[in-house]
């Protein structure tokens, strides 16, 4: 296997004695996984002082690394086809996890350290990318060079030992990575988590992956939240699996029946009179209220709609009461670790006059939820004589609830 190499332009290469003792880094230089050849600027440096540096044309403190010898050096090096040169600066773009991968399956990476006040601004066209290793300035580009060196080469076959390591770890899926424990048991009173001792490689992972998704919101949001992250096919799959940190979840429904002869009209579980005696046509009691509630709580856990629970085509929901329906639906969202917040729905009916029922659809919605009545809104409206249910056509309601974890 050819190695990757590293060539560095720099001032002080005695810094890269480092990479002498960075234990699987060092071994990979022993065992010729990469070579690291270091081009010393000050041999490229003019005149017989070898000058390197100079002061700033304009005045200022500091002094800044002079163009040609950085030239001399750089020309001085073959490259190969696959290969990048990287430019050390504070000024750079912040280099991430996804970089170094990036990097990885190139064959040769020229890394150019800075000094001083930094470097004439003409070397920066040598550069493939401008790097910075975070948001602090240090003194030269040597620790950012090994830092690079260090990241890329541990991605590199047979570097580590055991390869799978690189999979779960912190930036490589944008997740942190989940916490570990080795030997004792127990340490200082601090017991090591009972499922990881349970030999139970299934829930070994779930509880890992939990912990990672945790771990990431609670300390870098960012990772996920921000907007490439999203975009990424796997987001939906950590949002997903991150319901169980998410708190609160809303929920929209919305119903419309006809209103028809020899029907009765009954709404929130209560039966309406109206000036026609008319009432709403469906194939249950048709109860808009309830309806639109049900399809809120559903739709709050992304369950669908209630024709998926208790569909007209099955004769047993034929007349059902709406009120046991709803019942239903709330031992599902109950089962699922969820409780209701608050729900508000407004009917939308030009007759009968719903304000003297209100109180009583409250009591008995209020009833079926087993939730206080000051948490459940109904409001009424007529339509202004437009529309459907302005032509008196038929009711309709819209509900939105609330749901938090419990
Ligand atoms: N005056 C410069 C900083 C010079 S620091 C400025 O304000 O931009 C000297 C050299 O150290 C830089 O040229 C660069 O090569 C290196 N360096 C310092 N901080 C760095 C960082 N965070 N990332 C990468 N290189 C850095």
């Amino acid at each position: 296997m050819s190695s990757f190499n590293f060539d560095v332009i720099t001032l002080f290469p005695k810094a890269f004695e480092l990479m002498n003792n960075l234990g699987v880094i060092t071994k990979a230089l022993d065992k010729g996984l990469i070579d690291l050849n270091l081009h010393n600027l000050r041999e490229y440096g003019e005149g017989s002082y070898r000058q390197v540096d100079d002061k700033p044309y304009g005045g200022g403190a500091g002094m800044v690394l002079k163009p040609e010898p950085i030239y001399k050096a750089y020309e001085s090096i073959r490259k190969s086809p696959k290969s990048k040169t990287l430019l050390m600066t504070p000024q750079g773009r912040v280099v991430k996890q996804k970089d170094l991968a990036r990097w990885s399956t190139l064959d040769q990476i020229i890394i150019i350290c800075g000094q001083y006040e930094g470097f004439d601004e003409r070397i920066r066209c040598l550069a493939d990318e401008e790097i910075s290793i975070g948001d602090y300035v240090l003194s030269g580009g040597e620790i950012p060079a090994i830092t690079i060196i260090n990241g890329l080469t541990r991605l590199l076959p047979g570097t580590l030992g055991d390869p799978d390591s690189l999979v779960d770890e912190s930036h490589n899926s944008s997740l942190l990575e989940y916490p570990h424990y080795t030997r004792p048991l127990i340490f200082k009173g601090m017991k090591v988590p009972d499922v990881l001792v349970s030999g139970n490689h299934e829930e070994i992972k779930s509880w890992r992956r939990q912990k990672s998704i945790k771990r990431t919101l609670e300390r870098r949001s960012d990772l996920i939240s921000n907007e490439n992250y999203k975009k990424s096919p796997q987001s939906k799959t950590i949002i997903k699996e991150s319901d169980y940190l998410m708190k609160f979840r809303i929920g929209n429904g919305y119903d419309i029946h006809r209103l028809v002869e020899d029907r009765d009209l009954i709404i929130g579980g209560v039966k309406l009179i109206h000036p026609e005696n008319l009432g709403l046509d469906g194939h249950s009691d048709a109860d808009v209220l309830c309806h639109s509630i049900m399809d809120a709580l559903l739709g709050a856990l992304s369950l669908g709609d209630i024709g998926k629970y208790f569909p007209p085509s099955d004769e047993k929901w034929k007349d059902a009461d709406s009120m046991f329906l709803l019942s239903k639906v709330i031992d599902l969202i109950r089962e699922d670790g969820w409780e209701i917040n608050n729900v508000d729905s407004v009917l939308v009916a030009e007759r009968p006059k719903i304000m003297p029922y209100i109180n009583l659809m409250k009591k008995n919605i209020s009833e079926i939820l087993n939730i206080d009545e000051n948490l459940i809104g109904i409001k009424a409206t007529t339509n202004e004589r437009l529309g459907p249910e302005g032509r008196e056509e038929g009711i309709s309601c819209h509900s939105v609830v609330l749901l938090m974890k419990t």
